[in-house]
């Protein structure tokens, strides 16, 4: 199984959380129009290390809700609403590349 797709089952999981939550899904803040899909793949965004890039280390995992009027997109947190299980650190993850320091060298 291809764990970067949002499956049938996961999107009913999205849309039925969302209902969970409001009984009449929100406008678009851009265009207020009520037409949401829920992308096919999970996106993700990683801590910020000060500008540095990290290989290997932590991420959040989101559903995209895309609206079909503008392509407005939003995000919500896949573990928070309960179609991702929390994956622990993986074992040896490190930073690759350093953040820049402001020219602290030796
Ligand atoms: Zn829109």
């Amino acid at each position: 199984m291809d764990n970067s797709k949002v499956s049938q089952q996961q999107k009913q999981q999205v849309l039925d959380w969302v209902n969970s939550k409001s009984t009449l899904i929100g406008k678009c803040p851009i265009c207020a129009n009520r037409q949401w899909t829920v992308m096919d793949d999970f996106l993700e965004s990683r801590p910020f290390q000060g500008g540095g890039l990290v290989v290997g280390g932590p991420t959040y995992a989101f559903v995209g809700i895309l609206c079909r009027n503008c392509g407005n997109t939003q995000f919500m947190n896949a573990v928070y609403i309960g179609i991702m299980n929390p994956s622990p650190i993986p074992e040896g993850a490190q930073q690759d590349i350093p953040a820049a320091n402001g020219g602290d060298n030796e």
